[in-house]
């Protein structure tokens, strides 16, 4: 048996400890320092999984999120009959609103090479928009791009089934339980470093392989190392709100000026999310203000929206690598055994199942 470490249990430690699971030559313990999954960058998710309505036509960036869409179909009804757990999974599409600005060649050109890649886009007139979504009242628009394959999914609830399935299938699952040192052989120089143990609050673990999905964390985790990562974090601000009643039969996801709409059962949206950066200190400094704008866009967008109850307002960090691609899914340069899966800032939860398949592909070859 592989003996495997994995440190976190964010989405994407969840989702590799859930993939590897389905290999019976690996012995897996996931440590997560908190005493449950999913509190950190993942709880602020909004899940959406926007991958074919996204513009990156080809490239790395466009073959993890359609590996994952793939992955997506299968993962949910097999998770569900496993644990017996429901995952709310909002299979209606995405809308994508177009205002004047943008270009409807650019998103022409884009339909015929999804056809292409065998995936459905629809250009809406207004007319169009309007008859299918009375939702969105707003004049300043040309109409929309709707997406019936792309999805939404409850980070939350994806999350704890994956740790459920993992569990049902051997997993250990260490929680309140922090990972503090790395401790290894070889040396940085000659690419031969290797874990062989992990220093946790618990004790002593031995590994063969160590996995960092640790989000913004891993630049702690991998400071004594030649390469360290710089992973920053980058604020988001959400919202949930309740209206009276959605008589609608059609609620897709509406996203419109990189805000998203998104509809949850008891009549019940999150609207989300702000983009904020750390400032040249490093800090970041939540600004409320683009919570109200963001709110105020959704709403002229979705005036059934105006007479709403908030329920709750959020925010979390999302992990990005600085001065480099996102996401990292690789071998940490100078070592033999780490393998990173972190830095998925904007798309962890659509990315997280080509994650785990990567990680799991390099597993079973080497
Ligand atoms: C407001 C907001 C909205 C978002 N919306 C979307 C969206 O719609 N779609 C999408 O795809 N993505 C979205 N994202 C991005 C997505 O949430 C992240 O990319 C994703 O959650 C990152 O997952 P992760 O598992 O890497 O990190 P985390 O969820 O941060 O998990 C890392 C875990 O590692 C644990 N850990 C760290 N160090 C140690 C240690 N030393 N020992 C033990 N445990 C440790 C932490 O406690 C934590 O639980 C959003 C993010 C935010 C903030």
């Amino acid at each position: 048996m592989t003996k495997i470490v994995i440190v976190g249990g964010g989405i994407i430690g969840a989702t590799i400890a859930y993939e590897l699971s389905l290999n019976s030559d690996f012995e897996i313990t996931l440590f997560e320092q908190e005493n449950s999954p999913a509190l950190h960058s993942t709880s602020a998710s909004l899940g959406v999984l926007m991958g074919i309505l996204s513009p990156k036509a080809k490239g790395r960036s466009w073959k993890l999120r359609q590996k994952s869409l793939e992955r997506y179909e299968t993962l949910i009804p097999e998770l569900e009959k496993l644990t017996g757990k429901t995952i709310s999974y909002n299979q209606q599409g995405i809308v994508e609103l177009l205002f004047p600005e943008d270009s409807l060649e650019t998103w022409k050109s884009l339909i015929k090479i999804r056809k292409h890649q065998g995936y459905h886009l629809e250009i809406w007139d207004k007319n169009k928009l309007f008859k299918e979504c009375p939702q969105v009242e707003i004049n300043n628009i040309i109409g929309a791009v709707y997406s019936p394959q792309d999805r939404q999914v409850d980070p939350i609830e994806l999350t704890e089934a994956l740790i459920a399935g993992a569990t049902l299938n051997g997993v250990n699952l260490e929680f309140g339980v922090k990972v503090q040192k790395i401790l290894t052989t070889g040396t940085h120089d000659e690419n031969n470093c290797i874990c062989e143990r992990v220093l946790t609050s618990k004790g002593e673990v031995e590994t063969d392989f160590l996995i960092m999905a640790a989000g913004v964390d891993t630049t702690e985790l991998t400071q004594n190392f030649k390469n360290p990562l710089d992973i920053r974090p980058v604020l988001g601000q959400a919202l949930q709100v309740k209206i009276e009643e959605n008589n609608y039969n059609f609620n897709p996801v509406i996203t419109g000026d990189d805000i998203h709409i998104v509809p949850l059962k008891n009549n019940e949206y999150w609207i989300g999310a702000t983009v904020e950066f750390p400032n040249e200190k490093g800090d970041i400094i939540m600004q409320e203000n683009l919570l109200e704008e963001m709110k105020e866009i959704a709403f002229s967008y979705c005036p059934i929206l105006k007479n709403s109850t908030i329920l709750k307002t959020w925010s979390g960090k999302r992990p990005r690598p600085e001065g480099r691609p996102a996401p990292i899914i690789e071998k940490l340069t100078g070592t033999n055994n780490i393998l990173l899966a972190t830095g998925h800032y904007r798309n962890g939860i659509i990315l997280a199942p080509a994650t785990a398949l990567i990680i799991k592909d390099f597993l079973i070859n080497n």
